[in-house]
């Protein structure tokens, strides 16, 4: 069994049970871990506000450097990492190290933005004296992370740079099913000195440990990634004690190609954004709509690109030009999938390659590159959150059209447009209701950027400058009177 780790120990924080971690591509127990429950949240919580008031007052250029000095070890074991994660989650081993090294770079964000946060001096009317004002940025306390199964280590740097950085201390819930990537990286940040009870990571059901953790009064911040329904329970726990909350939460991005685009370049990125992680990516390529000009020729050159994909466990590596796709996450994750693209068969769609598990693998939770067209918009496979390597594809006759459908959702995470026309840009930056759009671009989550979605996607940001400032540090403002 691996520990959790708390106060610098790893242990079983009193957990009666054990939670086993499945390989996703085997169907075998992987690991186990303890199922920890509110006694793991009272210790952790306790040792995160332990270690905070030392913490938080560490020079910054300090804790900077410990960031960087723990993202060395990380870097110098990398390769044990990788094949954590992908016998955890089930990704490729190529994206598992792409996940690894987009964690790294965001760490190191934040570790540089440790020591450039600056406050304001404000010239202030007279009363008992001269006086004038500040507005100082203090760290918050103990900041609650809980991260989804899909991106364990990234969505856990979403939130583990920015809070480490202003001087926080954290506790991290992963994922039940991935919880084990994470575990070791949080030990290397301890062997590399940072202080014990400064990063925390519990283990246990997120309907017991992560609502015990979300509600108990020293925690004034919750992070959280998942599902939107997972998000609204999160919202109603929180809202009472009015605690600092970002939710990021699910998505159905659409993607918009034009009769000017790049069509080739459409279809790398239509194949990147959609199957990428095995299509479980929270700003997935979900909707596909095309120009009636184009639509042919990115129908034909994305079904020769997902013929190139082969169902495989994720440490085997294909034949060229084979490309690997790696088992959904879940049995749960797969059955969903297949009911949501029989729904849409069933009122009409029709399936142009893929739709369903391969034949010839008899164990692991495949699911194979699949694309439709003809699904109707009010089916539960484009009204829905579709988390796997399904594509619907529409075809539109003009942008009005196109970004009526694209807004025809409940979720607004991403959005991209693929065109050169100014016009075109222009209007899909304002109208597409999306807390981002990409033009000619693959969806992606840059650390340097806000992300964060509207509508039913969530609430606040997460990367950039802005999710530190206006997340992990408490503005205050300060008079200073009486100087005559
Ligand atoms: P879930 O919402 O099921 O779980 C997310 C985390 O919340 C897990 O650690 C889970 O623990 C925990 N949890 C579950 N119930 C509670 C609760 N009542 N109180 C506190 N914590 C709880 O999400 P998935 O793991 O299924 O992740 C996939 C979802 O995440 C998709 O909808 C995806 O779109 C979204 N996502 C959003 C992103 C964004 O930036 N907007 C990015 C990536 C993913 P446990 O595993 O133990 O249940």
């Amino acid at each position: 069994m691996v520990k959790m780790l708390i106060g610098g120990e790893q242990t079983d924080g009193t957990a009666a049970g054990e939670l086993e971690v499945v390989d996703p591509a085997t169907e075998e127990v992987y690991e186990t871990v303890p199922a920890g429950g509110a006694d793991a949240v009272e210790l952790a919580v306790g040792a995160a506000e332990a270690a905070f008031g030392e913490w938080s007052r560490t020079d910054a250029e300090r804790r900077a450097e410990l960031i960087r000095g723990a993202l060395d070890l990380v870097l110098e074991r990398k390769d044990a990492i990788v094949e954590t994660l992908t016998h955890e989650q089930g990704k490729p081993t190529l994206e598992a190290a792409g996940e690894l090294q987009h964690f790294v770079h965001g760490l190191h964000y934040y570790a540089d933005l440790a020591t450039k946060v600056r406050g304001v001096y404000q010239d202030l009317p007279s009363t008992l004296g001269r006086s004038y004002g500040l507005v100082v940025k203090r760290p918050l306390g103990v900041v609650a992370a809980i991260v989804p199964y899909n991106y364990p280590l990234t969505l856990m740097g979403t939130k583990l740079g920015p809070a480490l950085a202003a001087g926080n201390t954290v506790v991290v819930k992963p994922a039940s099913s991935t919880p084990l990537a994470t575990l070791k990286v949080a030990e290397l940040f301890h062997e590399a000195g940072l202080p014990a009870g400064v990063l925390n990571v519990v283990t246990g059901r997120g309907a017991e440990i992560g609502e015990a953790l979300v509600t108990d009064p020293r925690v004034r911040r919750v992070a959280f990634t998942g599902e939107t329904g997972t998000g609204r329970r999160i919202a109603e726990l929180t809202g009472p004690a009015f605690k600092r909350l970002t939710l990021e939460l699910g998505g159905s991005d659409p993607m918009i190609v034009c009769p000017d685009a790049n069509v080739p370049a459409a279809v790398k990125g239509a194949v990147i954004g959609r199957f990428w992680n095995a299509g479980q990516s929270c700003l997935a390529v979900k909707r596909l709509y095309v120009f009636d000009e184009v639509y042919d020729e990115l129908v034909e050159g994305l079904i020769k690109e997902l013929e190139r994909y082969e169902c495989g466990t994720g440490w085997s590596r294909p034949e060229k030009p084979k490309l690997r796709i790696g088992p959904v996450h879940s049995g749960r994750g797969r059955d969903e999938l297949a009911t949501q693209l029989e729904d849409a068969v069933a009122r009409g769609a029709r399936v142009l390659i893929g739709g369903g598990p391969p034949e010839e693998q008899e164990r692991g939770y495949y699911f194979r590159p699949t694309l439709v067209e003809g699904a109707p918009h009010d089916s539960r496979l484009v009204q829905e959150e579709v988390f796997g390597p399904i594509l619907p594809i529409f075809r539109v006759y003009d942008l009005d059209e196109a970004i009526r459908l694209a807004n025809d959702t409940r979720y607004g995470l991403g959005s991209s447009v693929w065109t050169y026309d100014a016009r075109t840009i222009d209007r899909a930056a304002r109208e597409i209701d999306a807390g981002m759009t990409w033009i000619n671009q693959i969806h992606y989550g840059y650390d340097e950027l806000p992300f964060g979605g509207l509508k039913e996607s969530g609430l606040g940001k997460e990367h950039g400058l802005e999710a530190m400032m206006d997340y992990y540090f408490e503005t205050k403002s300060v008079v200073v009177g009486g100087l005559g």
